[in-house]
């Protein structure tokens, strides 16, 4: 085994954990419960999890996703996330090499957990957004030869970027259009995919927003008034495509070529 396939198996290893660790995260932040250094517990019952509660999808298939003790379900999120984080590793694996797998899954896993609560509370924690920015700067220098400046001009854009279009929308709308956490999650992606790919993720934002809406508006006629999209999540798929296939001017460029 090479260096460079150890970098993909431990991903693939470590990925069902994050997906238990987001799973956690999803619950008891919005929440404003504890997250670090408590033992795992039954929400139902208070028991404190074992090893066997805690291995990720296998306890949860085994267990047919109920507590051992008081058999109250397992909320089923941690299944899909544990299942979800795997994918995104597997994603990572097939189209990176090297340590750039790790890093790749990093970016996954982050805004996997990013995407989730604000879709869920339509809430972007500063403390969950500033953190993805600062590793991405980390990473992306250390691992991806990006120059210094690279983050650094990417976080200043994206941000000044979409609160320059947060504020000139409230002046000819005379109401809020995105949240304000939405500018400080587009200048962390910006640190990881640089200026040049921020259009990009703004257009598979607005793709991936529009499909949503066009399809609930189908499906229950039309939105109700004030209904509000979490835009952060659309955000975060906009980042993942981008750091996967690159800005798309230059995607349409190779593919005219
Ligand atoms: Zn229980």
């Amino acid at each position: 085994m090479t260096i460079d396939h150890l970098w993909a198996v431990s991903t693939l290893i470590f990925a069902p954990f994050i997906g238990s660790f987001i799973g956690l995260l999803t619950l008891r932040l919005p929440a404003g419960r504890p997250w670090a250094l408590s033992r795992s517990a039954c929400d139902a019952c208070g028991r404190t999890l074992g090893v066997v509660d805690l291995i990720p999808l296998l306890s949860f298939l085994v267990l047919r996703g109920r507590c051992r003790t008081c058999h109250a379900a397992i909320p089923p999120r941690y299944l899909l996330l544990e299942g979800g984080c795997l994918l995104i590793a597997l994603w990572s694996a097939l189209t990176q090499t090297g340590v750039m797998v790790p890093v790749t899954a990093i970016l996954g896993w982050g805004l996997l957990l990013i995407a989730i609560i604000d879709a869920e509370h339509l809430w972007l924690p500063d403390r969950l957004t500033l953190p993805l920015g600062l590793v991405g700067a980390l990473l992306t220098v250390g691992f991806a030869n990006a120059s210094p400046w690279t983050p650094l001009l990417g976080a200043a854009a994206g941000f000044c970027g979409l609160a320059a279009i947060a504020w000139l929308y409230k002046r000819v709308r005379g109401f809020d259009g995105m949240g304000g956490g939405d500018p400080r999650l587009l200048g962390a992606i910006g640190a990881w995919v640089g200026w040049q790919g921020l259009p990009s993720v703004l257009i598979w934002a607005c793709v991936a927003g529009l499909s949503v809406a066009a399809s609930k508006a189908i499906v229950r006629r039309r939105l109700a008034p004030g209904q509000e999209l979490p835009f952060g999540a659309f955000l975060a798929i906009g980042a993942w495509l981008t750091w996967l296939w690159g800005p798309l001017h230059v995607l349409i460029r190779d593919g005219l070529a």
